[in-house]
């Protein structure tokens, strides 16, 4: 059967968006059918995130993880406050990576004993932010821990720190590689004993270790490998560490269908694989927590991006929806956020879902460039000027992974339902 959006085979289409139900002919978010809830923000374009999907998803991973696997939110992915402050009433600690997201986190009630702190370039009033509130820094260079160790005597702190490591392997299939090679990323694990060394000299209180070795991965297989070379290379550097180790962050890396061919992650065996790495901690790492910090995986899939068909043109037989958002916006969905080649995210008529499929259109925002394609040749329901295109899988590095200030465009909004 061809696939709705995209007129080709299963292989390639996109894996069905079933998250949120439909009404009516309207999309439903957060209980809300979208044209309802268009009249209520007032405006489009907007990016809308269900409450219900993000909890949802927090308590599918309680439920599959095994018991004690602690799990981390990683605001870069969504740093919208009212979203951080419901995220951190969900997870059990948040990971920020700039002291900006840091005051958005302490601000939204995470206890700074739940947040932690990573960034290849941090600095020392940033560090200096961190110490005194006593926030978890993992430090990626000899530099930020001569820094902290100055800062703690200034202060008369006892700052806490754990060793981001660069580690010598990659997350395989990953779409954003963060380790392996050379990195600006953690410190080389080949230097990390010295680094150890000098934590230990400067008094700093040691809490363990973050390998975070990729970005954006959906093959369960590649997870789980890195999860277990994490923990093997921990095992080994933890014999040099000045405390035992009390955190062990293997990062996350789990990713979500974006493009056509892309399936859901399964999370069955990634469960069963951390389940045999906890016993095996438990005796290697007495003590230690393992942790994983995830984004995208946890609110990507519960946000929508909601832009209005402002006119409708045809030029040369191809059909164009000109509408109000665009890449300033939503980079990501534009192709332009780290995508080799430009796929399509998937994307409907919100309120026309009861439409047959039959018209292959393009979508373009505002501005003046062909970079501001949200859609490239996709089969959906006749549209023109009104109807709502919605793009799915926008909960995470939306808004504030895009330029807003291109173009001189008004913001978007962003709301919770
Ligand atoms: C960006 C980042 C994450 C989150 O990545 P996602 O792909 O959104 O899950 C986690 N940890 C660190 C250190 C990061 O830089």
């Amino acid at each position: 059967m061809p696939n709705e959006s995209t007129g080709m085979n299963p292989q390639v289409a996109h894996a069905p968006m079933t998250q949120f139900p439909v009404r009516d002919g309207q999309l439903v978010i957060g209980g809300v059918p979208l044209d309802e809830l268009a009249r209520q923000v007032g405006s489009t374009p907007f990016f809308a995130y269900d409450r219900g999907l993000m909890r949802q998803r927090v308590e599918t991973l309680r439920q599959v993880l095994p018991p004690g696997i602690a799990l981390h939110y990683a605001m870069k992915a969504n740093p919208m406050p009212a979203l951080v402050g419901f995220m951190a009433s969900l997870v059990d600690g948040v990971d920020v990576a700039s002291a900006g997201e840091m005051r958005v986190a302490l601000e939204a009630g995470v206890a700074p004993g739940a947040v932690s702190f990573a960034g290849p370039g941090k600095r020392e009033a940033e560090l200096r932010q961190a110490v005194s509130a006593g926030v978890l820094v993992n430090v990626e260079s000899a530099r930020e821990v001569d820094l902290i160790g100055g800062i703690g005597v200034d202060l008369g702190l006892v700052p806490r720190v754990a060793v981001r490591v660069n580690p010598p392997f990659e997350l395989k299939g990953s779409g954003m590689s963060m380790g392996g090679g050379p990195k600006p990323f953690g410190v080389d694990a080949e230097q990390v004993p010295a680094l150890l060394a000098s934590i230990g000299r400067a008094g700093l209180q040691f809490e363990g270790f973050q390998i975070f070795a990729g970005s954006s991965c959906l093959r369960a297989d590649a997870i789980c490998a890195a999860q277990r070379q994490s923990l093997e290379l921990v095992e080994r550097l933890a014999a040099n560490a000045p405390g035992p180790v009390r955190v062990l962050n293997l990062g996350g890396g789990f990713g979500i269908p974006y493009f056509p061919g892309d399936r859901p992650l399964e999370l069955a065996p990634i469960a069963d694989n951390l389940a045999q790495l906890q016993r095996r901690a438990s005796v290697s790492l007495p003590g230690a927590v393992l942790v994983l910090e995830l984004g995208r995986y946890l609110v990507g899939e519960a946000g929508i991006y909601v832009t209005r068909v402002i006119d409708r043109k045809v030029s040369r037989e191809h059909v164009f929806l000109v509408v109000d958002g665009g890449m300033h916006h939503h980079l990501a969905a534009s192709g332009n956020f780290g995508q080799v080649v430009r796929k399509n995210y998937p994307v409907a008529i919100g309120n026309r879902m009861d439409g047959i499929p039959q018209e292959r259109v393009s979508v373009v925002g505002p501005l003046c460039t062909p970079l501001d394609l949200l859609a490239d040749r996709v089969v959906l329901p006749a549209a023109g000027p009104g109807d709502l295109v919605v793009i799915y899988q926008s909960g995470a590095y939306g808004a504030s992974a895009s330029p807003q200030a291109f173009l001189g465009h008004p913001a978007c909004l962003e709301l919770m339902v």
